[in-house]
């Protein structure tokens, strides 16, 4: 497994097509270092003996220790531990660890080039050609991006209705070595400090779409691939540092005329499967999302009790409320991932037929617990950021800059003047709200909200995803028969009943 230092230096020698306003950055630009020290965590963590069960994994492919990032999940454990990974390596950073879209992206692939090729009959390897790209992934414990979303230009229109045939990723030449893609596929989290990009459709596809239906992997400064990044930092500090300075980028992807070798593709024209794969990795993701929500669901009650504290109201009644709130969104979000690991097995829900045999035997999470738990808690970003709101007062907006503190003119008046709670130094109480500032006021804080809302798919999707595999009518029967109404069943949900009707 690598360090921190050794991805650091494999980023160093990646070719410039990092475009950041106006100009082309190196990948390990000053500017990227915040994100840089968020994911090295990832290496620091794994390389710690007492986190080795959770942080890395034997690999199915090759029998060696891994980095769980580069995992493919193999039982129930797999996923509670990938889970709890999630949570731990969170909590550290205090928000995103930004390298759950590789393992996510790695997950849905491995299994539909599986089914894929089993449909062909052995005219395509998109499977093999996979297992010996995640051999090398896993060897060389590199950084994954997944790069799902596309422009979509006219949202009522479908990829091959567009007026624009690039609003969604395609094929535009197939060669006997390769494929080209064209497209351009936007907000994709950490490709500028990706070793890999992984490719795959976003959303389900008709047998016209079919050039939509393509997934591949690059490295991130493959020819015909151009990146516009925008970097996420929080304001830098000189004199009173934080604990730890998180970071996130996103990308552009902009692909032109972009060759691909067949070795590096695993899916080329088969719609059917292009809207599995759509699907899986973003069950996947709302898995990973049971991990890093609750993780910053722990740092915003963390944040929320200390303001009260500051502002020395804690013993009030209203503050219990908000805690108690915050706790229950946080570990209802835990437990629907922990619910979604547990039912996890080799097998997806096909709407209308009930749970099917998936993919080569890998572990899938259960689709309505993740999808049910990343809808409730990505709602609540709002409310969390209100319940802050209130529990600080207005202090947060307006808080003077970090020089006004060290100034001879104004640091006495400032600490006298910022001062609350008796019993907390005036030192401590500006740190704090400092930390506050970054969370509710800073671009960043905006930026992560809209992160958490739509990361993973917007609500919608997630409402669709749960309505679509949800069978009401067994519900519907067991009311009629409490109503006493006709047509009423009274064992409709008993899983007994279920089984001995068949
Ligand atoms: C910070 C951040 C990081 C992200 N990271 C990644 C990443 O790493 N990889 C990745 O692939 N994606 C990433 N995403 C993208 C994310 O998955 C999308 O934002 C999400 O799926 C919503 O797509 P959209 O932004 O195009 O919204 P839109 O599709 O523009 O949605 C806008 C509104 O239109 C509605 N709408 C859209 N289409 C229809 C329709 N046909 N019928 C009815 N209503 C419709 C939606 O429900 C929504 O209300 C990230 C997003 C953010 C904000």
């Amino acid at each position: 497994m690598r360090t921190k230092k050794d991805y650091i230096k494999g980023l160093s020698k990646m070719k410039r097509n990092l475009y950041y306003d106006g100009h082309l950055i190196d990948r390990t630009d000053e500017l990227q270092m915040d994100c840089l020290n968020t994911i090295g965590t990832t290496y620091d963590e794994a390389a710690k003996p007492e986190n080795q069960d959770l942080c890395t994994a034997i690999s199915h492919l090759t029998g060696e220790r891994i980095n769980r990032f580069t995992h493919i999940h193999q039982n129930k454990e797999d996923l509670h531990r990938k889970q709890d990974m999630t949570r731990m390596l969170c909590q550290k950073v205090g928000g995103c660890i930004q390298r759950c879209m590789g393992i996510d992206g790695s997950n849905a692939i491995y299994n539909v080039s599986f089914e894929a090729d089993k449909v062909k009959k052995g005219a395509t390897q998109y499977h093999e050609n996979f297992k010996k790209w995640l051999t090398r992934f896993q060897k060389e414990d590199l950084i994954g991006c997944c790069a799902q979303t596309d422009v979509k230009g006219d949202r009522m229109l479908r990829p091959a209705d567009q007026p624009n045939p690039d609003a969604y990723v395609r094929i535009k030449e197939r060669t006997k070595d390769g494929i080209v893609v064209e497209g351009c596929k936007v907000h994709i989290s950490e490709a500028s400090v990706a070793d890999e990009v992984l490719v795959l459709p976003t959303r389900a596809l008709r047998p016209e779409d079919k050039d939509y239906a393509v997934a591949f992997a690059v490295p991130g400064d493959w020819e015909g691939l151009k990146q516009v990044v925008t970097i996420h930092n929080l304001r830098p500090r000189e004199h009173f540092k934080r604990g730890f300075m998180p970071g996130a980028t996103d990308s552009y992807m902009i692909f032109e005329n972009c060759f691909v070798p067949w070795e590096r593709v695993f899916l080329a024209g088969e719609y059917q499967h292009g809207g599995v794969c759509a699907l899986l990795f973003a069950l996947f993701h709302r898995h990973s999302y049971s991990g890093c929500k609750p993780a910053i669901g722990d740092v915003i009650m963390g944040m929320a009790a200390l303001a009260a504290e500051v502002n020395n109201i804690h013993k009030q009644s209203h503050v219990r409320e908000k805690l108690a709130e915050l706790i229950m969104t946080t570990e209802l979000g835990y437990a629907a991932g922990y619910t979604a690991s547990d039912l996890g097995k080799p097998e997806v829900y096909i709407p209308g037929v009930g749970f099917m045999p998936y993919g080569p035997g890998s572990f899938i999470p259960n689709s309505i617990y993740c999808n049910v738990g990343r809808c409730l808690s990505g709602e609540a970003v709002w409310r969390e950021a209100e319940i802050l709101c209130d529990l600080s007062g207005g202090v947060t907006a307006t808080f003077p800059h970090e020089k006004d503190f060290v100034n001879p003119a104004t640091g006495k008046a400032l600490l006298k003047y910022t001062k609350r709670n008796p019993n907390m130094s005036p030192e401590d109480q500006a740190q704090f709200w400092r930390l506050l500032g970054d969370a509710l006021c800073s671009a960043t804080a905006g930026i992560h909200n809209i992160g958490s809302y739509h990361g993973g798919g917007s609500p919608i999707m997630e409402q669709i995803a749960i309505t679509t595999q949800y069978d009401i009518e067994p519900r519907k029967k067991l009311v009629k028969y409490i109503a006493g109404m006709s047509g009423g069943d009274r064992d409709a949900l008993s899983p007994v009943a279920k089984k001995a009707k068949k």
